[in-house]
């Protein structure tokens, strides 16, 4: 069980941002998001001073900040930026930024797109400069049609006002930023899988090593970072590491955009500190669950690829990576999904095994059988014509896939079922026990 004393330990509340601490601005004004509106809030603001000083003194800011990989995996930054720091060997060095955004639930990169596109393309070039890149690529998903073309348009405007280009922002230094549109694949936002996607070839992820840091992108040293661990690169930068730092508690640093989707009175994607309580976020941003949180049923806290909370817990976990860990779950995109008591879990748990299934590349056998045999069996949980010990049953194949596969995939699919499993086993048992019941009265009316 979570331990809120122990989270607690440093600061006593956590949430309740100020308006002036928001990275995200565009967010919240729904301001011009073009240069001119971007200038205004602040972006590109002394970009050329920060480059100036150097790859070291942004890496230590980053490092400073505690900013930690913002796509799901939590990786700290500056460790992953200073793998870059290698001898020159010829090879160019690539900056690629994951916009392939497709986990259910997900979409906080897709505002950033829309609203803030300047905070990106700034990101890239300051980003690109802390690892020694000339070029970045953002991956952006295919459904973004719009996004893209804002994104585009943003890049456009960055080149003709000499912001990035040669000679980026007048420091000497020459940095190219390249969109690409990828064709609809969820596996494609797994990072070695976007590489070859990206290099023109199927996205289906390598094995690791060689990590990309060594054999990236066209073969060389590449760096894949998610769209808002890169967007918040030059507020950290202006405002310094250590303003950054203040926010969340140890390990957690940070404010960080959340989504929260489902049985919610309003819907949103609000940017808070991080270690908010996920009560607190929810009753404060997105207007308290449908019917009150007292008709709370479970929480899935980060995308889809997480186990499921039941209520008990949802009451005060905290919203961060340790917390979440300690109380068998993750941050992932940290996409809330709030599930009432209206919610038919096991429909909705098996609704997410068949997007796995859909999505599963198929080249391991743990992830592309496992995965299939586990959703043959959530369609009969489902209508309850199951037995109780194939409970068991659907648990050990669950295991049988995670950490045997070559991507995270099949781990994001076998989570939420151990998630249904770890929480409401009783709910699937007495299921099973209605069904079973039904079938005997029906066979009894034939009888008769
Ligand atoms: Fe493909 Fe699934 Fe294996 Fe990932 S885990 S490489 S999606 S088969």
């Amino acid at each position: 069980r979570f331990n809120q004393t122990d989270a607690k330990k440093e600061k006593t509340t956590f949430g309740n941002l100020k308006d002036e601490d928001r990275i995200f601005t565009n967010l919240y004004g729904r301001h011009d998001w073009r240069l001119k509106g971007a200038k205004s809030r602040g972006d590109w603001y002394k970009t050329r001073e920060i480059m100036d000083k150097g790859i070291e003194w942004i890496q230590k800011e980053i490092t400073t900040s505690g900013l930690r990989g913002r796509g799901g995996a939590g990786f700290p930054t500056g460790m992953k930026w200073s793998f870059m720091n290698r001898p020159d060997d010829g090879r160019p060095k690539y900056l690629v930024v994951n916009a392939d955004e497709g986990e259910p639930g997900t979409c906080k990169d897709r505002e950033i797109m829309r609203h803030d596109p300047h905070k990106l393309i700034e990101g890239c070039l300051i980003a690109g400069k802390a690892m020694g890149a000339r070029a970045a690529y953002i991956y952006i998903r295919g459904e973004f049609y719009y996004e893209a073309s804002n994104m585009n348009a943003a890049i456009k405007e960055a080149y003709d006002a000499g912001l990035i280009g040669k000679n980026a922002c007048n420091s000497g230094y020459d940095f190219d930023v390249y969109m690409h549109r990828g064709a609809g694949a969820y596996i494609c936002g797994e990072e070695t899988a976007l590489i070859e996607s990206l290099e023109g070839k199927q996205g289906k992820p390598r094995l690791k090593p060689p990590f990309p840091a060594d054999v990236g992108v066209f073969g060389c040293p590449t760096t894949v970072n998610n769209v808002e661990t890169i967007a918040v690169a030059p507020t950290i930068c202006r405002r310094g590491g250590e303003w950054f730092a203040q926010f969340g508690r140890d390990r957690n640093r940070g404010t960080k955009l959340f989504n929260i989707s489902g049985h919610v009175n309003n819907p949103c994607t609000v940017e808070e500190e991080m270690s908010v309580p996920l009560k607190d976020l929810i009753e404060r941003h997105a207007g308290g669950v449908r019917g009150g949180w007292d008709n709370l049923l479970a929480i899935i806290p980060g995308g889809s690829s997480v186990p499921l909370l039941p209520k008990s817990i949802c009451d005060d976990v905290l919203m961060d990576f340790d917390a979440l860990v300690q109380a068998q779950s993750g941050l992932g995109t940290a996409a809330i999904i709030v599930m009432n008591k209206q919610a038919d879990v096991v429909r909705c748990i098996s609704r997410l095994i068949d997007f796995y299934k859909h999505e599963s590349c198929g080249q391991c056998t743990p992830c592309r059988e496992g995965v299939h045999w586990m959703k043959k069996m959530m369609t009969r949980f489902v209508t309850g014509n199951a037995k109780v010990e194939e409970i068991d049953m659907l648990w050990e194949i669950s295991k049988q896939i995670e950490g045997h596969s070559i991507c995270a995939l099949g781990d994001g699919a076998a989570w939420p079922v151990q998630g249904l499993i770890r929480h409401f086993r009783p709910l699937l048992e007495q299921r099973f026990k209605d069904y079973e019941k039904s079938q005997e009265l029906q066979q009894s009316a034939q009888t008769i």
